[in-house]
């Protein structure tokens, strides 16, 4: 049986004496340790020094922005040291996140497959993206956005794509338009890729960061570092670059499907997201919708005409998505749909997606209210995403922070040219810079009562490595349970499990004496590696933290929200599982100790020891925390005096017959 394991906080410290005898010597011993090293990490036949960041290759490194809608491959270039995105004999840079499976198996990715959306949408598939990393239960209420088919398991385990006879992870999905990339650039640099700096959103968890990380290698890419976008956009515009450089920038991420607003804290190279907010399903796509419901109702289109008249659905959409475009650079649209004359100024479309941008701005309150930040005190606001282009978009922005937005680079280009600055970085051309990212969340593990004991706190800069020593509950416990959680509530039920595993064959010795050292390294991808050693015995065990399934969006940034309005609460139950953990711990022991020498006590210390027992019992069954505190000192004072005498007299029984010198 595995025990709750048992942190060493205000545990007994238990003596082992002749034949184990045990006394009570209460202290209040906290063993712990943090140690931030810099590591050398080796990977492959290539070497990176964390502490310079520097990588000796001379291969060019790519960077990789892995969209929702496109994707795109960036490097800097060595003759200008610019960062430039790839681009193709077509001149297009960005490829669409597309794939497509013939009947007979034959894969095609990009604008080709995005032809083939309307005529075979069940073997299309789109926005993989948001798939990563989650289970069937974490996109079940999107489940209708998906044309094609997703798995309907409702299990915990991780999403799979049906096309045809065959099953699809998002992984192997991602994978296809990785290698896809990977192609393009070894045509366009003639040269063989193998390395890449990929992008995610701040708010990936480390198993979409994982996954992230898996697609890569599965397209046959070294992944050598996984970057929040917004660090990326933030990269592209130099800001961060500068030694004793300290900034606080917003970055502004609107694309075709998705909303980001991030804050990030920039210090010395250090990118700190201090909060992240948004709609995972709010984009330029929204306004297309509303520009074609706008012109539906005009051309008098009922709704049932449109569900049966799927070509003229399509006409729609698309002469839609062409006037928004247009409008960001002219004042009015003309087409023809289906023979009909429809057209569009700017002021009226302003109007009909002035809810959707108010929507961004709420978000961007939010993220700021989160942050603890007033609007002035943004330094710099960077702009990301096609749908950055919309004049109404920019104006609105500018107006809410009041300052000059950074939009001079393309809006779709930004994040990967910023992964291919950072993929400089890492190559060692840029030799001033070492750039960290930070923890999204704290990650820690559950002790005794349920509680969640941080080893790496939220924010904190990777790679990171962590230690602390527990010890044992019960006498002869043989094995401990190590939960690892994510998340910044007090209890672990309020956060999030990330793994678990045991560490079993301790040998038995009575509870607090072994010694289990458990560690944390998160390397500098994000990904964590826990492992646990009983330093007596020298049994070890270890696991890489490949969580099951993924937390929505939504659900990251609620478990932030929840650690601030339950902060309270939080502190009151710690201290009150704390002292009853502490009194528990306390009644085992004199229940032992009564057991095993109530001869050698006198009648009345026999009964007061038991009626302060009964009363502490009844302080921790009415949960009170200051009356199991008072009744647990009240206990320790009357044991206290014949502990003392039992082992004393226990003492000069062992000496006896020998000298002491
Ligand atoms: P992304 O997801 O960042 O690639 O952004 C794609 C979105 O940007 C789509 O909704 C596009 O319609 C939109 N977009 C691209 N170019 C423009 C433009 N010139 N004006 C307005 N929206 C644009």
């Amino acid at each position: 049986m595995f025990l709750q394991i048992y942190k060493t906080f205000s545990a007994a410290a238990i003596e082992l004496f002749n034949a184990c005898l045990l006394l009570i010597v209460y202290h209040v011993c906290l063993i712990n340790y943090l140690c931030n090293s810099n590591l050398y990490l080796s990977m492959g036949k290539v070497a990176i020094n964390i502490a310079t960041g520097s990588l000796q290759t001379e291969e060019t490194i790519v960077g990789i922005d892995l969209g929702t809608t496109n994707s795109l491959i960036a490097i800097v270039r060595q003759d200008s040291r610019q960062p430039i995105a790839l681009r193709e004999t077509d001149g297009l840079t960005l490829v669409p996140s597309i794939v497509h499976f013939d009947k007979e198996g034959n894969i095609t990715v990009g604008s080709a497959a995005r032809e083939l959306l309307v005529q075979e949408p069940e073997r299309t598939i789109y926005s993989v993206k948001r798939l990563m990393g989650k289970s069937y239960k974490d996109v079940s209420s999107h489940a209708d956005f998906f044309a094609y088919k997703v798995i309907d398991d409702n299990t915990d385990t991780l999403v799979k794509i049906q096309v045809g006879e065959k099953f699809y992870s998002p992984i192997e999905l991602s994978s296809f338009i990785l290698k896809e990339l990977k192609h393009r650039a070894e045509h366009i640099l003639k040269m063989p890729i193998s390395k890449a700096v990929i992008t995610v959103p701040a708010y990936f968890n480390d198993a979409q960061r994982q996954a992230t990380r898996d697609a890569g290698r599965l397209a046959g890419l070294d992944v050598l570092r996984i970057v929040n976008e917004p660090t990326a956009a933030s990269l592209a515009y130099g800001l961060g670059l500068k030694a004793n450089e300290e900034k606080t920038i917003a970055v502004y991420d609107l694309g075709g499907g998705t909303f980001d607003i991030s804050v990030l804290k920039i210090t010395n190279g250090i990118f700190e997201v201090l909060s992240t907010n948004g709609d995972t399903y709010l984009g330029g796509d929204d306004m297309d919708r509303a520009l074609a419901a706008h012109w539906q109702l005009q051309m008098n289109i009922s709704d049932d005409e449109l569900k049966q008249n799927k070509s003229l659905t399509q006409q729609l959409r698309v002469t839609a998505e062409e006037a928004k475009k247009h409008l960001s650079n002219n004042d009015i649209f003309e087409a023809d749909i289906n023979g009909r004359k429809v057209s569009i100024t700017k002021p009226e479309f302003n109007k009909l997606v002035q809810p959707l941008v108010d929507r961004t701005i709420t978000s961007c309150k939010n993220a700021l209210r989160d942050a603890g930040l007033k609007k002035e005190q943004i330094d710099a606001i960077v702009m990301v995403g096609g749908s950055t282009r919309v004049p109404l978009v920019k104006e609105s922005i500018r107006d809410f922070f009041g300052k000059e937005l950074f939009d001079q680079l393309n809006p779709d280009e930004v994040v990967a040219l910023g992964a291919a600055v950072q993929a400089d970085i890492l190559a060692g051309n840029n030799t001033e810079m070492l750039l960290l990212d930070v923890t999204p969340l704290s990650l820690g593990i559950e002790t005794m009562g349920g509680l969640m004991d941080v080893l790496i706190p939220r924010n904190s800069k990777i790679p990171n490595k962590a230690g602390r020593q527990y010890t044992t509950q019960k006498d002869g416990q043989s094995g401990m349970r190590i939960s690892v959680y994510q998340g910044e509530r007090d209890l672990v039920q309020d956060n999030r499990k990330l793994a678990e595993f045991s560490l079993a064959g301790i040998p038995g010795m009575p509870a607090g004496l072994p010694k289990v050292e458990v560690s944390f390294l998160i390397d500098a991808d994000g990904i964590l590696k826990v492992s646990a050693k009983e330093l007596r015995s020298g049994i070890q065990q270890s696991i890489e933290v490949k969580p099951q399934y993924g937390l929505t969006d939504e659900e990251v940034e609620k478990m932030l929200l929840d650690s601030l309005t339950h902060a309270k609460d939080d502190m009151q139950t710690r201290a009150l599982v704390e002292a009853i953990t502490e009194a528990e711990q306390m009644l085992d022991v004199t229940e032992k100790f009564l057991a095993k020498h109530r001869e050698e006590l006198a009648e009345e210390e026999v009964n007061t020891t038991l009626g302060s027992m009964q009363m502490l019992r009844e302080a921790i069954y009415i949960k009170d925390k200051d009356r199991v505190q008072h009744a647990t000192e009240a206990l320790n004072d009357v044991s206290r005096p014949y502990a003392e005498r039992v082992m004393d007299a226990a003492l000069k029984d062992a000496m006896k017959g020998k000298k002491v010198i």
